[in-house]
C-alpha cells in the first residue's frame, strides 16, 4: 500500500533554505564590514585570560550540534502531525482529505503524460444491521478487517481510502477499467469469503470508473458513483464498471 506521502513539503523547505541563505549573506556582510573578526581579536589579546579562543571553539562546536538535534526533533514532531492528519483513525488507512488530495494529483498525472486512471468505489452491504444486531463495536472490527482483507489485494502502487463510514475508494494508476474491475472483483471475494469467524459475515458493492479525457475530480467520482448505485440497484455483492 502507498506510504502515506508529504505533499506540499517541497515548497517549505525551499523557503525555509532561501531564508537561511538570506540571513547568513547579511550576517557576512556585517561581520565584513564591521571588521568584527578583527575587533574581536583585539579585544581578545586585552583579555587573553578570559581563554575567550577556546569558548568560541566550544561555541562553535555545540552550537551547530544544538541547532541539528532541535531541527531534526522538530522535522519528526512535523511528519508525526501530518501522517496523523492524513490517517483514519479507526482503519490505519488514508482519510478522505488525503485521499481528495491522492486522487487530484493522479487526475491531473495522468492528464499530462495521458497514462490510464481507474477509481474503485465500494461500499459494504446492509451494514446498519450489522451494528443494529452485534452493536457499533463490532462494526468497527468489521471495518478494521475489510480494510485489511482489501490492503493486503491491492498492488503497491494503488491507494486504498476510508472516504466516509462503510466506503472505501482504491485509486489505481496506470490501471484502465478492465484491470480495475478485476481487482474490484478479487477484492468483492476477499470480502464475501473471508474465513475470519470473529466477525459477522459481510459483503460489498462496488462501481468501477476509468478517467475520461474531459473528467476531473468531481466527474470522475460522479461517474463511479453512478456504477456503485449500479451495483446496489442490481442486488449487491457486485461488480459494476
Ligand atoms: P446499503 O447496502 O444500501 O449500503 O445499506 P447500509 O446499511 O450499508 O447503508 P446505510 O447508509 O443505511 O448505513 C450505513 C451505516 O454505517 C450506518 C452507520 O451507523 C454505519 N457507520 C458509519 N460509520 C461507522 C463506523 O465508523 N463504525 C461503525 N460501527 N458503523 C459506522
Ligand atoms: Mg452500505
Ligand atoms: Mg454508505
Amino acid at each position: 500500500m502507498k506510504v502515506l506521502g508529504q505533499h506540499g513539503y517541497g515548497k517549505n523547505i525551499l523557503r525555509d533554505l532561501i531564508s537561511l541563505g538570506a540571513f547568513a549573506l547579511f550576517l557576512s556582510y556585517f561581520l565584513v564590514s564591521y571588521d568584527v573578526s578583527e575587533k574581536f581579536y583585539e579585544f581578545s589579546r586585552m583579555h587573553e585570560n578570559w581563554e575567550l579562543d577556546e569558548a568560541c571553539l566550544l561555541l562553535a562546536t555545540v552550537l551547530p550540534l544544538c541547532l541539528a538535534f532541535f531541527s531534526m526533533s522538530r522535522w519528526n514532531d512535523c511528519h508525526a502531525l501530518l501522517k496523523q492528519a492524513n490517517t483514519d483513525v479507526l482503519t490505519g488507512l488514508f482519510n478522505r482529505r488525503k485521499g481528495r488530495e491522492i486522487i487530484e494529483e493522479e487526475v491531473m498525472r495522468s492528464t499530462r503524460y495521458d497514462g490510464p486512471l481507474s477509481l474503485i468505489i465500494f461500499d459494504l452491504d446492509y451494514f446498519k444491521r450489522i451494528n443494529d444486531t452485534y452493536g457499533h463495536l463490532v462494526g468497527d472490527e468489521v471495518l478494521k478487517e475489510v480494510s485489511t482483507v482489501a490492503g493486503k489485494l491491492i498492488r503497491n502502487i494503488d491507494s486504498l481510502i476510508r472516504w466516509g463510514g462503510e466506503e472505501f475508494v482504491v485509486v489505481c494508476p496506470g490501471t484502465d477499467s478492465d484491470g480495475a474491475g478485476q481487482l474490484a472483483e478479487r477484492i468483492r471475494q476477499g470480502i464475501a469469503k473471508n474465513e475470519q469467524t470473529d466477525i459477522p459475515k459481510v459483503t460489498a458493492s462496488f462501481g468501477v470508473g476509468q478517467l475520461q479525457r474531459s473528467d476531473d475530480f468531481f466527474t470522475l467520482i460522479n461517474a463511479v458513483d453512478k456504477n456503485l448505485y449500479l451495483a446496489k440497484k442490481g442486488g449487491r455483492n457486485i461488480v459494476v464498471s
